[in-house]
């Protein structure tokens, strides 16, 4: 038992009350903080602001009897800065191993050990290990909750001024540019607020292929060092954060939250149901109409009108179609 108050087995032995350390005030109810043995706990840690982090965080780091840290030595680092003491095993619990070692700790949750899941910073799962052991766990039909706290999405989106009534996360885009805009072009129908989470060495990229996907007049936040000292938010259009991130570079870890589509917008996204000889028939009247070399027609017509999967219809077949069409 720690200093953070005194411990008493309750309810059969499934609950480990931790209660306030502080001296009782008869005009308030006792508070405790509940560990719940036998249990997986997912706990949310700070993303910079280490005084984001909860007393059950606290209590659930010195309690658990194991501690799944993505990070170990964070893992000591954070509990150092929160005065806690690490009481349990520790063990690395990362993207690489989480598949492995999940049934070895629920395993334990099973004899009726506290396996507390914390990644790095933020919410475990969130683009972060954890969803293994939960699957797992949901399996096995073991006990699993959630401590939960920071996590730079909600965080993000709050800040955005972007309607929050929905909204959908996309994690991190594709590294390579041709699968960031195919995946890109998927999210042009998408009506709710979105939000990435991005890497200073790839914003400038992905500012010039959201650029290109949404158009400029879309509004958007980039979020930066949130919770931290340097934490900014630049709000604007497409067009104006793309040209901030050049002339100005954001550091640190960041968060971009996009507007979604406005009904016109995403009517005109629909996904293409066009047949091939639609399209070629569509390609041959904007060469007509726009004096266009009919493969620069076809590119055209292809752009508007990607597939479902975000991909481009196959430009040979529609040119072979268009060669058919003014045959017949
Ligand atoms: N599990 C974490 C969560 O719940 O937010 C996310 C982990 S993910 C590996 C790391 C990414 O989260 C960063 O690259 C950045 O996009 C975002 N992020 C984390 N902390 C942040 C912060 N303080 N400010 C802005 N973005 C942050």
């Amino acid at each position: 038992m720690g200093d953070t108050g005194t411990m008493t087995m309750t309810s059969a032995d499934d609950v480990i009350e931790i209660t306030d350390p502080q001296p009782h005030d008869e005009s308030r109810p006792l508070a405790a903080v509940r560990i719940p043995v036998g249990t997986v706990v997912l706990a949310a840690t700070p993303i910079g602001n280490v005084f984001d982090a909860s007393e059950r965080l606290k209590a659930l780091i010195e309690h658990a009897d194991i501690i799944a840290a993505e990070d170990t030595r964070r893992l000591y680092d954070l509990a150092n800065r929160l005065g806690v003491h690490v009481n349990g095993r520790v063990i690395a619990y990362h993207d690489h191993n989480e598949r492995n070692k999940a049934d070895g700790l629920l395993d334990n949750v099973e004899t009726g050990a506290t396996v507390l899941v914390v990644s790095d910073a933020g919410m475990p799962t969130i683009n972060d290990p954890g969803l293994a052991i939960v699957r797992r766990a949901i399996e096995r039909g073991l006990p699993v909750t959630c401590a939960p706290g920071p996590s730079a999405v909600l965080d993000a989106l709050a800040l955005s001024g972007l309607p929050t009534d929905r909204f959908c996360y996309e994690g991190f885009l594709p590294r390579k540019h041709s699968e960031r805009m195919q995946h890109l072009r998927t999210l042009l129908p998408e009506r709710r607020t979105m939000v990435f989470y991005e890497t200073l060495h790839r914003i400038d990229d992905s500012m010039d292929d959201l650029l290109e996907a949404f158009g400029p007049n879309r509004r958007m936040a980039l979020c930066r060092e949130l919770t931290k000292d340097y934490e900014e938010v630049r709000r604007g259009t497409i067009i104006e954060i793309r040209d901030g991130v050049r002339s100005d570079p954001p550091r640190g870890e960041m968060v971009l939250v996009v507007a979604g589509a406005s009904d016109e917008e995403a009517t005109a996204a629909a996904p293409s149901t066009l047949s091939i000889e639609d399209l070629a028939r569509l390609a041959i009247d904007r060469a007509l109409e726009d004096g266009l070399r009919i493969k620069e027609a076809i590119s055209q017509v292809a752009e508007e009108h990607p597939l479902p999967d975000g991909t481009l219809p196959n430009r040979k077949q529609i040119y072979t179609a268009v060669l058919k069409l003014k045959q017949d």
